[in-house]
């Protein structure tokens, strides 16, 4: 916390001193969303890139002068962050662009980006006092928030609200780290209601990112890794997949507080991409009207949020990177997941992959050049979603234990030739 100076409406500029408990803008009825104001002045004497580099720990809090946690506060001991950058030249080319890079944030202890922002939020929590932490999620806010809470020394109980539709694979994690989950039989919308009605009845710590101020900054702390892998060359393009609009606003935040205290010179500009069955912020972004409430119809589960409570960070984030945002098809995202998965050998899960659908739309249409440097993240891992995973995938080979059998079939299929 040594270099917070305080929380600002994003709204009406009001000025809030950073408790951990201070989620929204009181002026503006409750609605405006803050944003963690740090002392660039001071970050840009008293911290250098040759110290982060000289900093022994390997996870996401050798960012710590960026983070606004107390230092003494107990991290939860789940590592999280320091996930592979790898260059994929064989997928670039087939996406018809020269450099590519991918941040595979499916390597993160709970499977998600999302463990950056739950890891910051379980020790806010500690900070407020509570030990108990909700959300609703529509699966990796939630499932990285079980792992977080499970992974501290002292006892923090994680209640999760979820939405009837959410992945086998997340609430079997939820499940097996011993949160109480509450299973809302209805949609994501529904599911936050009654999460925020509970926290205002229950009194626990409130880890819902689109209102919670601090957990943007932990979901920057993969572009600041990024960026520090990069040696502080950003990319032309930054792309990310968009729900609430949290990731990418914490995108922008990272850009922005790597600017002001003099790490990078250049920001990359950044591309958001939706589903088009449920687009509110592209739809926003593109007619410049106020955000419009959506249904929730596409299989990138995280990405689908009919209402995002972000919109505004996203919005601006996009808007002054000199970004756009485009959206994708169902199909779209999960010939991506095959394509992503067989050219790299990462599995993402929809909508980990769902930005990649997009760059290749923007690639196609040229508002992307071939040759731009472009950073993709896969925001999740595949595995939490089987069953999406099985439908973008071919089948098996079916065969008797008979040679004969599979050489006839493997002739067929063109994978030998054998001439006799
Ligand atoms: C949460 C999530 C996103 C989108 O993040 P928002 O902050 O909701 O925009 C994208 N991909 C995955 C895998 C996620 O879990
Ligand atoms: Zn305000």
């Amino acid at each position: 916390m040594k270099y917070v100076t305080e929380l600002e409406c994003i709204d009406c500029g009001e000025i809030y001193a950073p408790e951990p408990e201070r989620y929204l803008c009181e002026s503006c009825d409750d609605e405006g969303l803050l944003e963690v104001k740090l002392d660039y002045e001071r970050l840009a004497v008293e911290w250098s890139r040759e110290e982060l580099s000289s900093d022994p720990r390997g996870n996401m809090w050798r960012y710590g002068p960026l983070i606004p946690v107390k230092p003494g506060t107990p991290r939860p001991r789940l590592e999280v962050g320091s996930t592979s950058l790898y260059h994929a030249p064989g997928l670039a080319k087939e996406l018809g662009l020269e450099n590519l890079i991918i941040k595979n944030e499916g390597l993160n202890p709970t499977g998600s980006l999302k463990d950056r922002a739950s890891a910051v939020a379980v020790v806010k929590a500690q900070e407020a006092g509570r030990h108990a932490v909700a959300c609703s999620s529509t699966g990796n806010a939630a499932t990285s928030l079980a792992g977080n809470a499970a992974s501290l020394d002292e006892d923090m109980e994680a209640v999760i609200f979820v939405p009837e539709r959410v992945p086998g694979g997340k609430l079997a994690q939820l499940l097996i780290y011993g949160a109480v989950v509450v299973s809302v039989q209805d949609n994501y919308e529904k599911a936050y209601n009654l999460s925020a009605e509970s926290i205002d009845r229950w009194g626990w710590y409130n880890r819902n990112a689109a209102i919670n101020p601090y957990l943007v900054e932990g979901k920057k702390t993969c572009v600041l890794e990024m960026a520090e892998q990069l040696d502080f060359e950003m990319p032309d393009w930054l792309v990310f997949s968009v729900g609430d609009g949290c990731t990418i606003a914490g995108a922008w935040k990272a850009c922005k507080d790597l600017r002001e205290i003099g790490f990078i010179d250049k920001t990359p500009r950044l591309l958001g991409v939706q589903a088009e069955g449920c687009a509110p912020i592209t739809r926003s972004f593109r007619t410049g009207e106020p955000l419009e409430v959506t249904s929730e119809d596409t299989i990138a589960d995280s990405i689908a949020v009919g209402r995002p409570r972000n919109y505004k960070k996203a919005l601006m984030a996009v808007k002054n990177s000199g970004g756009t945002m485009v959206n994708v098809t169902d199909e779209e995202i999960m010939e991506m997941m095959t394509l992503l998965g067989s050219r790299t050998g990462i599995f993402g899960e929809p909508a980990g992959v769902a930005g990649l659908a997009g760059l290749r739309r923007e690639a196609a249409e040229g508002e992307i050049s071939r040759d731009d440097d472009i950073a993709f993240v896969v925001t999740g891992n595949g595995l939490k979603d089987i069953d999406n995973a099985r439908r973008a995938a071919s089948e098996p080979l079916e065969v008797s234990p008979d040679i004969e059998e599979l050489r006839q079939i493997f002739e067929q299929r063109g994978i030998i030739k054998e001439d006799e």
